[in-house]
């Protein structure tokens, strides 16, 4: 059946991928966003699509509409972005949040958090199960993200408990492919970048801290099926590849499939980097039947064809 379904920061580089899918499978779907990160150019295949709508909006502002579903992803992702602006990126998530719970519980919406595997910080639980409550430094150079996301989870509890109101949790993990901004700053987007241009490939600290890489189809399917789960389940639920590299490891796959001549540079670790990271799939397989079906070298090839297209138009 069709649906209205909300996507909050829906230009950006998930939420055009979620827009898509959604859009194809005949639902009708605003699409909010301040274009803080996202950008226009995500979306503009979908702008002819009369089910399509297209919102400037700011979730720290409330916002009304009759919706049946709402994805909550507004907020930058990125470190260099999220620190940019430390006090608006915690507002983001916490106000973000309020305003669209105060939504979902006026039109009774089911309404999905886009939490992160951020809540578990720098864990010493390895691999990470959603009972593990994490290692989070509160006032660090990544707290306004971290933290924000964390209370977020509380409220979508709290709003669970108080009023009923519908929620999924989803706490992804660090996810990659087209529709990532060239100047968006993080690991992927950066070496293929640079491996691209022919410039030196910054390795931040030795490049064994791991982290471990989803493509973004992959998500957007355990997006959708946790959406559609059933009801009363509301995660939190991982939902990432548990394959796992080293920054080192990551940059060898990129120069061997761009064929590229760049050497790696060392740079300082930023402050709060976590050493490690992959998560445990088991609930996200026993209650939503999901597993990731693109590894990494299968995603980065794609990937690698969208920036190559990107830099040529000078995207
Ligand atoms: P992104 O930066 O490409 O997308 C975020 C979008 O939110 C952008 O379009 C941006 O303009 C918009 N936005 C930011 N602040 C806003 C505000 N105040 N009001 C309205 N719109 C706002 O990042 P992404 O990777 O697509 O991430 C999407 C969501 O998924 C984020 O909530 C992020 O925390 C979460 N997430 C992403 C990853 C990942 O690896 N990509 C991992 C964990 C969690
Ligand atoms: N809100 C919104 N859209 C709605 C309903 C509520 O943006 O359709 C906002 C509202 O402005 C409020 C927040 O959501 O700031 C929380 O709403 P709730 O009803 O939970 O709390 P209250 O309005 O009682 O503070
Ligand atoms: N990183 C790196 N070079 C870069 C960008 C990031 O070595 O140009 C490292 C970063 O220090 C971290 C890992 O890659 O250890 C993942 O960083 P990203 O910002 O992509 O995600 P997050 O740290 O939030 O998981």
């Amino acid at each position: 059946m069709k649906k209205k379904i909300l996507v909050t920061g829906g230009a950006g580089f998930i939420g055009s991928h979620l827009c898509t899918r959604l859009l194809n499978e005949g639902n009708e779907v605003i699409c909010l966003d301040n274009y803080f990160t996202g950008n226009k150019k995500n979306i503009v295949g979908l702008i002819d699509n009369p089910y399509f709508e297209l919102v400037r909006h700011d979730v720290i502002e409330p916002f009304y509409a009759e919706v049946d579903q709402i994805y909550n992803l507004a907020c930058p992702a990125s470190p260099v972005h999220y620190q940019y602006n430390p006090i608006k990126t915690i507002k983001t998530s916490v106000m973000g949040a309020i305003n669209m719970l105060g939504l979902a519980k006026r039109v009774k919406a089911t309404i999905l958090q886009a939490s992160t595997s951020e809540v578990y910080g720098d864990p010493v639980e390895h691999p990470q199960r959603e009972s593990y409550w994490g290692n989070v430094n509160p006032i660090g150079l990544r707290s306004c993200y971290d933290e924000g996301k964390r209370c977020a989870e509380t409220l979508f509890m709290d709003y669970h408990h108080q009023n009923k109101v519908d929620v999924k949790i989803i706490r992804i993990f660090n996810t990659y492919g087209p529709n990532m901004n060239p100047d968006d700053g993080r690991v992927v987007s950066n070496f293929i970048v640079q491996a691209l241009r022919g410039e030196d490939i910054t390795i931040f600290g030795d490049g064994m801290q791991t982290r471990s890489f989803q493509y973004v189809d992959d998500l957007v399917e355990g997006m959708v099926r946790l959406m559609n789960s059933e009801k009363g389940f509301t995660g939190p639920v991982n939902v990432g590849n548990p394959n796992e590299f080293t920054m080192l490891e990551l940059a060898q796959n990129i120069i061997e499939l761009t064929g590229s001549s760049s050497k790696l540079t060392f740079k300082t670790l930023p402050q709060d980097d976590p050493k490690q990271r992959q998560p445990d799939i088991s609930l996200a397989k026993e209650k939503l039947g999901w597993q990731p079906n693109i590894q990494l070298r299968e995603g980065l090839a794609k990937t690698i064809q969208y920036f190559e297209e990107a830099l040529k138009n000078n995207n």
